[in-house]
This record gives structure tokens, C-alpha cells and sequence, in this order.
């Protein structure tokens, strides 16, 4: 799904270029509105494809999702950017504004979309040799061979045999059906960096594709968690926390997404606006030390009406979490609250 700005811009008669200097393909650009007479020109890009907005001027103006910048744009409240957006609208039916304006229209391009793709040396679960020490790291972790041979199908993992993440199972990022990043956890035991992502800048001497964003701008399984049916979603700190949740909490329409590092951005706040209501219960799970940073982040989504639950005492991380464990913690808890 992606946003229809130009009608927009031309109901609101908001100036835009759709050529120019810094404007790529599948690109348009305004004046950007946070930074106002101080942009002389239209530095904030947008891209009709629906993969976000940015200024050139700024890097902290920038975005995903249309709602913030709407709002900015049009002085409104995030209400009625968010009825522009996703429909639901009592103002404006949602193809009104395409249809009136679709005479204005400028011709414009296509939409091309940058494109990520996985690496070929990402492997898919498979009874493969190649696959072994992979497979003997996960049983570690408590995750059954048949559980394992599943994590391709169902999660999207991989496991990397050679190159820059090597030893590392590979948890694609995604968002609307797009590869954005990835990020790959070691499989090493004493490994200097456990979690590797994909740079969003571009690195010749590396030869990896930049990623479309940081992975901090998007959630994991954000395609699945907007669309599954489910009734309680869990909110982890990493990859493994999420997928922990995930498997155990399969049965119990419980899922688990994660934020990759300790505190969320504002731009996975947004996109937990968005994805949060479709859940009865949401949790966030963290471990018996209420550190200030897991204070800040309780408070940051208590908002969202998003509750703390804590690991038993003796485990520190989620990712550790047994079925009896699982279920008194999250899923007791989902029938009792
Ligand atoms: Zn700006």
C-alpha cells in the first residue's frame, strides 16, 4: 500500500518537483516543513513507492510511515492523518482525491522501487551438511530439529556459510513485502560482535548492497505481525527474544517482534500506532532487573497500553525461556488479565 501524495499535494496545494538535482527516480520532493524557510529549495524527498520520506537537509527529518508528515504538512491532527492514510475516513472517501485530481496529475514515472536481495551464500534450513554446525548451535538453544528444518518457511532465517556474515543465522528484515536489511547473529561462541546488520551506506570495498534503511527504523516480521490473527503480541529487544516468543507462543496466538536494540525508535513507535490496536494484549517482556533504560522504554509504550511482564528471577534473557516458563509468564498472564 502506498500513499497517494500527489493527490494529496494537489487538494492541499502544497508545491512539489518531481525533477531535479536530488530527486531519483520514483522520488518527489517539497519544502520540507520542519525545516520551513530554512530550506531554500525541496529538500525532503519522498518516495511514491511508500518507502518513507527524508530531508536531505536533516537527517532527523525522516520517516516511514505517511501519518507525521501528513500531520506537519496540513496542521491536522494524527487522527485525521491517520483516516487519510489507512481509509476509514469520514472526510474524504478513499479514492475521492485520486479521482478529482487524476486529470491535474503531472506525468510521472512508475514508481521504481530500490531493490534488496538476499545474499546467495544465505542458505535456507535444510537437512544439509553445510547446515550442521547451524543446526547443533539452535539445538543448543533449545529449538528441536523439526523446529529448526521450519525456521525458513516460517520466519524467513538463514544461515551463512561464507563472506562478511559468515557463522551467522541470517534474520531478513522486511517491511511490506520488501527485503529493507538484515541482521546476523553469531553462531561463534566467544564472537567479538554477536549481531551484525547491514550497513545503510554503501561500501564498495565490501561488496554488500546498502540496506534500504536501518533496521532500527522497522520492526521484525512487521508484514506477519500486521496480518496474522492473533490476540497477544510480545515486544523483545532482539532477534532471538522475538523468535523464543514466536515458536513457544505459536500454539497460544501468542507473536513476537523486536526492536534490535534497547530502546524503540520513533519510528517503530509509529509503526507500533499503527499495528498495536489489532491486539488485545501486548507486552512487553523484560528481565527481573528494571534497569532506567527498561524504565524509559515502560514508559515509552505504556501509552500504547503495552504492560511489562518480567522473566521468572532466574532467567536473563527471553530467548532462554522454557514452555512452563512461556506460559506462566505470557500466556497465563493473557488469561488472567
Ligand atoms: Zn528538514
Amino acid at each position: 500500500m502506498s500513499f497517494d501524495w500527489i493527490s494529496l499535494f494537489n487538494q492541499h496545494r502544497i508545491e512539489y518537483v518531481t525533477s531535479g538535482p536530488n530527486i531519483s527516480k520514483g522520488h518527489i520532493a517539497i519544502k520540507c516543513p520542519w525545516c520551513a524557510a530554512a530550506d531554500p529549495s525541496q529538500h525532503m524527498s519522498i518516495a511514491l513507492s511508500g518507502m518513507g520520506w527524508r530531508c536531505f537537509r536533516n537527517r532527523e527529518h525522516r520517516g516511514i510511515q505517511p501519518t507525521r508528515l501528513i500531520q506537519v504538512l496540513l496542521n491536522c491532527s494524527y487522527e485525521h492523518a491517520r483516516s487519510l492514510v489507512y481509509g476509514e475516513s469520514q472526510f474524504l472517501p478513499n479514492d475521492f482525491l485520486a479521482k478529482v485530481n487524476g486529470s491535474l496529475r503531472p506525468q510521472i514515472f512508475p514508481a521504481k522501487k530500490k531493490e534488496l536481495k538476499l545474499l546467495p551464500e544465505f542458505l535456507s534450513f535444510k537437512d544439509l551438511p553445510s547446515a550442521k554446525p547451524f543446526i547443533h548451535y539452535l539445538n543448543k538453544r533449545g529449538y528441536k530439529r523439526e523446529v529448526v528444518l521450519h525456521l525458513t518457511s516460517w520466519y524467513g532465517l538463514r544461515y551463512c556459510t561464507r563472506g562478511h556474515f559468515e557463522h551467522r543465522i541470517i534474520f531478513p528484515v522486511q517491511f511490506q513485502n520488501n527485503l529493507v536489511s538484515w541482521i546476523g547473529r553469531s553462531i561463534a561462541p566467544q564472537a567479538l560482535v554477536r549481531y551484525k546488520t547491514l550497513s545503510v551506506d554503501p561500501d564498495p570495498d565490501s561488496g554488500l548492497p546498502p540496506a534500504i534503511g536501518p533496521v532500527s527504523d522497522y520492526l521484525l516480521w512487521y508484514d506477519k505481525i500486521r496480518e496474522v490473527s492473533a490476540d497477544t503480541i510480545v515486544l523483545c529487544e532482539g532477534p532471538f527474544d522475538a523468535l523464543r516468543v514466536n515458536v513457544l507462543g505459536r500454539k497460544y496466538g501468542v507473536v513476537g517482534t523486536c526492536f534490535f536494540t534497547s530502546r524503540p525508535s520513533r519510528f517503530q513507535i509509529e509503526l507500533l500506532h499503527e499495528i498495536l490496536p489489532r491486539y488485545k494484549r501486548r507486552f512487553l517482556l523484560l528481565d527481573q532487573d528494571m534497569t532506567a533504560g527498561a524504565l524509559r522504554v515502560a514508559s515509552d509504550l505504556s501509552a500504547l497500553g503495552v504492560d511489562v511482564v518480567h522473566l521468572p528471577s532466574r532467567r536473563k534473557d527471553p530467548a532462554e525461556l522454557d514452555v512452563g516458563e512461556f506460559i506462566r509468564t505470557v500466556v497465563r498472564r493473557t488469561v488472567d488479565s
